[in-house]
């Protein structure tokens, strides 16, 4: 059993003017396909094949294996930011995340400028989150790779802030893509709904698409 590339949630233009089909096409067919293709070379006679992914993150995570780590977190990471997006996104967060947002971090628009902070704050490649530690919601910053996942958290959105997600449409400016994912393309829906399982079901909030 390998690890296949999952299809993007949405067309490659779908996200235009925000992030254009040439950054998707790049950073889907080339970036996220890359990690998948050496992950699965990395898997090869690793005890962890077949596993669920989560399982692969974590274990690789546990043993040390900083070469599979990177690669296998990287395909995780990629998929729950492509979902972390969508064509009509933006706006505010509704129902119970909500009302969490309100109680955690103020409201909507002090969750979007702490969030914003975090993804502007992280020097380099990296990524900023909205996690769940069944309690609290968690803002934070990740260098490279790492993942709230490896802590026990269960992720709700994903901003990846490698160069490679923002270079060819805002060149420098992190700034104005971090606006147009907030503002424009943040999937609430998604955050929404993984939140609710995480409730529901004691953080079992698992994420497997990218399994074939
Ligand atoms: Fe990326």
């Amino acid at each position: 059993m390998t690890i296949r590339l999952p299809d993007l949630p949405y067309a490659y233009d779908a996200l235009e003017p925000h992030i254009s089909s040439k950054t998707l096409h790049f950073h889907h067919e080339k970036h996220h396909k890359g990690y998948v293709d050496k992950a699965n070379a990395t898997l090869e006679d690793n005890p962890l094949k077949g596993k669920p992914i989560e399982d692969i993150v974590r274990g690789a995570h546990a043993e040390g294996d900083q070469g599979l780590f990177n690669n296998i977190a990287q395909v995780w990471n990629h998929t729950v930011y492509w979902h972390s997006m969508a064509p009509k996104g933006g706006g505010d967060p509704h129902g119970d995340l909500a009302k969490k947002i309100k109680e955690d971090f103020g409201d909507a628009a002090k969750f979007r400028e702490k969030f914003k902070a975090s993804a502007l704050g992280q020097f380099g490649s990296g990524y900023a989150w909205l996690a769940f530690d069944g309690k609290k919601l968690i803002i934070e910053k990740t260098p490279n790779a790492v993942t709230p996942l490896i802590e026990g958290k269960a992720v709700l959105l994903a901003c990846d802030v490698w160069e490679h997600a923002y270079y060819l449409d805002h060149q420098n400016r992190r700034d104005s893509y971090v606006d147009a994912f907030l503002n424009k393309l943040v999937n609430w829906h998604f955050a929404e709904e993984r939140f609710g399982v995480c409730v529901n079901k004691g953080m079992k909030a698992t994420f497997e698409p990218a399994e074939a």
